[in-house]
């Protein structure tokens, strides 16, 4: 080898090294201001959130439950792959200067407003670590692949769980510049799958950001976090207000109810829409009470949306995996009754259809029709039997 060559390989293996070294050096210090924050914010106790999920009583351990739960969930699983509707990603390429929202299935959403693209917990595959993948498939397809997606201004996540964080999904992003805004600590996963520090915002409840004239801010939520057997609540979860000029919009991440609500309602409402996650209501004292998961029967879910005075409620966090110990619908369901009882208007599009809310709302049950639209392929509707 000349001493020329050997000269500008080493160059080239210097500034590498140097890449490197300063890489290493950026995450040693985006991981020092994390620790200063958690240590300095009021959700943290010795570096665990504090968590204030309800204990409820029951005769069951906690491995006889988790029997419970794997021994019976596939009677709860829907009979055929579930309807639903292709994204209009050509659509899409305009941005909405009104407030419209693609559900991409589960708690995952494509909201635009004010001409901002959101996108919210995305996650486009399984629910769980890739050695139980099988175990959390999917009930529908995902409406679209994230490379058919526009780019999102800012992707917003609630909380590490598998259900809401996905590392391939993040590692896709990662390379696209896109600005990720995740509760304190969520940071942490992110800079190991490869995102840029200077790409993630992270946020303690009622911290905000203005996004192009978009509010966005981090609001209190009644969960837990875990990716693993040691990072149990070491990272915040967090619910998210969006306000625009065209819309103001509460996410209410995972959650079991609380006063938090009432809190949010009164700071930052009201709220012209409420993506709420929903579980099945206990009947006769029968099944575990969801809020000991951290999580909302159907009753918490309407009285959560009054308490943070949202006007039409968009149910979430149902249909698309088996988490709970209840039929797949037997949420949205509950959540109709709910809806008679108060005159609150539910938002229940397909997975995978725009809506527009700056124009009527044709509400209908597409669930409570699936049988038919096994048979009936609606071509009008663009309407394709999950794989
Ligand atoms: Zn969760």
């Amino acid at each position: 080898m000349n001493s020329q060559l050997t000269s500008s390989l080493n160059t080239i293996i210097k500034s590498i090294r140097l890449t490197l070294d300063d890489k290493r050096a950026q995450r040693i210090q985006s991981e020092q201001i994390r620790q200063t924050r958690i240590e300095h914010s009021p959700q943290f106790i010795n570096g665990r959130v504090k968590s204030n999920i309800p204990s409820v009583e029951t005769d069951d351990s906690f491995f006889g439950l988790l029997w419970k739960f794997f021994s019976t969930r596939s009677q709860y699983k829907p009979k055929h792959a579930l309807p639903y509707q292709a994204v209009d990603t050509n659509k899409l390429q305009s941005r909405s200067q009104a407030l419209r929202v693609t559900w991409l299935g589960h708690s995952s959403l494509f909201i635009e407003v004010d001409k901002q693209r959101i996108l919210i917990d995305p996650v486009f595959e399984y629910a769980a670590p890739r050695f139980s993948s099988r175990l959390f498939k999917r009930n529908v397809a995902a409406p679209a692949s994230k490379e058919a997606l526009p780019l999102p201004d800012v992707i917003l996540i609630s909380h590490n769980h598998y259900d809401h964080l996905e590392e391939s999904t993040a590692r896709y992003y990662a390379s696209k510049n896109v600005m990720f805004y995740v509760p304190l600590g969520v940071g942490r996963y992110l800079e190991k799958w490869g995102i840029n520090p200077d790409s993630i915002q992270e946020f303690d409840w009622w911290e905000n950001q203005i996004l192009n004239g978009v509010q966005i801010t981090a609001t209190p939520a009644n969960h837990n976090s875990a990716r693993g057997l040691f990072d149990g609540n070491k990272t915040l979860w967090a619910s998210w207000v969006i306000k625009a000029e065209s819309g103001s919009v509460f996410y209410s991440g995972d959650t079991a109810y609380g006063a938090h609500f009432k809190a949010i309602g009164d700071k930052l409402g009201p709220f012209d829409l409420t993506f709420m996650e929903v579980a099945a209501n206990v009947k006769g004292g029968k099944r575990f009470p969801v809020e000991a998961w951290g999580h909302m029967q159907a009753s918490h879910t309407m009285q959560a949306h009054l308490d943070v005075q949202g006007d039409k409620l968009f149910p979430v966090h149902w249909s698309t995996y088996e988490l709970f110990m209840h039929q797949w619908d037997e949420p949205v369901n509950d959540l109709i009754g709910e809806a008679q009882k108060t005159s609150i208007e539910l938002v229940t599009p397909f997975i995978g259809q725009s809506v527009d809310l700056s124009q009527p709302i044709s509400t209908h049950y597409w669930w409570q029709e699936s049988s038919k639209v096994q048979n009936e392929i609606d071509d009008s509707l663009c309407l394709i039997k999950a794989r």
